[in-house]
């Protein structure tokens, strides 16, 4: 099986900052139907600085890029979104430090150890309706590939990306119990979380951008992946 390069990790992050910065308004949109309307512009503030400063971060290794992305994260990025997605990147820099390859086990626990950050710093649980809802379940089927020894990292991915995608419409109908949402309380119930929505998007981009064919199936995919 071959393993996950320094520059996938690279383009990884690119692709993020690329689905973040062309999905500003319409995740703004999405969080004014229930909360302040702020998620779209506080990620993009934070994913401009990475997209512009990405061609000169210090990539002698995963976990040292990955550290000074947490760190334009948490400097940059807005509202509650800055540390809990700081948190996430700085916990996948850890268990990198060092090394230039991850194998899919290896990134099963970068991912892991990102969402158990995120829970710790954020404190909530799957059902909250935040974008933990769509990380657990793309964590458990990443960590079931990787204890299978699945080759095909191209079907992880596709994979993943239909655990994220999923949870949108498994969490549609959920009152909000964290976060802004929560204090809108019923209004929240029958919207998208934007934080589930916007790993979907992203997950589904990779896929565009390592060539895995996937196609979206709910509404706020369709209209906004490339
Ligand atoms: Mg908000």
């Amino acid at each position: 099986m071959a393993d996950i390069t320094i520059g996938d990790v690279e383009r990884a992050v690119k692709t993020t900052a690329t689905t973040v910065l062309r999905n500003e308004h319409y995740f703004s949109d999405l969080d004014g139907l229930a909360g302040d309307g702020d998620f779209g512009t506080s990620l993009a503030t934070g994913f401009r600085v990475i997209d512009a400063e990405l061609p000169g971060i210090d990539k002698s290794a995963i976990g040292a890029m990955l550290l000074k992305i947490s760190m334009l994260v948490s400097k940059h990025v807005g509202g509650s979104s800055g540390p809990i997605w700081g948190t996430g990147f700085m916990k996948a820099a850890m268990v990198s430090k060092g090394k230039e390859t991850v194998t899919l086990v290896e990134l099963a626990d970068m991912v892991n150890t990102a969402v158990e950050g995120i829970m710790a710093r954020g404190g909530a649980q799957l059902g909250d309706k935040t974008l933990l809802d769509a990380l657990i379940p793309v964590t458990e089927k990443l960590k079931a590939h990787a204890a299978a020894g699945t080759a095909d990292l191209g079907l992880v991915l596709k994979e993943c990306a239909d655990e994220a995608e999923n949870a949108i419409d498994a969490t549609r109908g959920l009152v909000a119990h964290r976060g802004r949402a929560s204090q809108v309380g019923d209004r929240s119930a029958g919207t998208p979380d934007p934080g589930i929505v916007a790993i979907a998007t992203i997950l589904q981009d990779w896929c565009t951008e390592f060539g895995v064919e996937r196609t979206p199936t709910v509404p706020e995919l369709l209209k906004q992946t490339v």
